[in-house]
Parts: structure tokens; C-alpha cells; sequence
């Protein structure tokens, strides 16, 4: 199996990472989400944590 390549690796990272989580439900959204997807209540909190660096 081939490793895939620093960027594309970074980029999953950043996918991982940048979520919105519901503070009603707990689900999580899409960073670009509005509202939550499953109870569509506006109450979403952004979550974001470091990137880990070598
Ligand atoms: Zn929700």
C-alpha cells in the first residue's frame, strides 16, 4: 500500500479537525454547516484542535 502524500495527508487532517459540534445534540456538522444537520438548531460550537507537528 502506497503512503499517501504530506498534503493530502494535511488535508485530511484539516477535514478531521474543523468540525462544528451541536450543542444540542452532539452531532457533528460540517465545518460549513449553518445548522445542525439532525436537529437543524442553530446552536452549533466550532471545534478545533492543533494539528499535531513532528
Ligand atoms: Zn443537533
Amino acid at each position: 500500500m502506497p503512503l499517501p502524500s504530506p498534503e493530502k495527508i494535511q488535508l485530511a487532517q484539516k477535514y478531521l479537525l474543523f468540525v462544528k459540534i451541536c450543542r444540542e445534540c452532539g452531532a457533528r456538522n460540517s465545518i460549513k454547516a449553518e445548522k445542525c444537520r439532525k436537529c437543524k438548531r442553530k446552536n452549533l460550537r466550532l471545534k478545533r484542535r492543533e494539528i499535531i507537528k513532528k
